[in-house]
């Protein structure tokens, strides 16, 4: 637990959140400046930075936990899609230093942003050089 951590805070109770599931893992909160209606964010108990620093023991009963709320979201808003973004380091904006997973639900025309809309092919030549770094 970091003491300044609003997360940490949250999971301890000390801040109040509108928590609509918890487990020995993680809570899962409402967002408070929601992408679409029902927003939700799911936090690991323990305090991580980030993806990178979640330990393997967690990881299962983490993501079971992750997939148990898209669940519930799809059944108690009756939407028919979601989303699950995960910002990692600033900048790819990570605001809050407490590893969390956003669940977005989504809504016919509801303007949040399509991932790779109108992606742009990669030439070989630069595909290659980044597959080289891996082999
Ligand atoms: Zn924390």
């Amino acid at each position: 637990m970091e003491t300044d951590c609003i997360f940490c805070k949250i999971v301890k109770k000390e801040i109040p959140a509108r928590i609509i599931y918890e487990s020995n893992f993680s809570v899962a909160i409402l967002d408070i400046a929601p992408a679409t209606r029902g927003h939700t964010v799911v936090i690991p108990k323990k305090h991580f930075y980030n993806l990178i620093d979640m330990p393997k023991d967690i990881m299962g009963g983490f993501f079971e936990d992750i997939q148990k709320v898209s669940k519930l979201i799809m059944e108690k808003l009756k939407v028919k899609g979601f989303n699950l973004i995960q910002n990692n380091f600033e900048v790819a904006g990570q605001i809050v230093p407490h590893a969390h997973f956003h669940i977005v639900p989504r809504y016919e025309n509801d303007n949040f942003p399509q991932f790779k809309k109108d992606p742009i092919q990669a030439t070989s030549d630069k595909l290659d050089a980044i597959f080289k770094l891996f082999t």
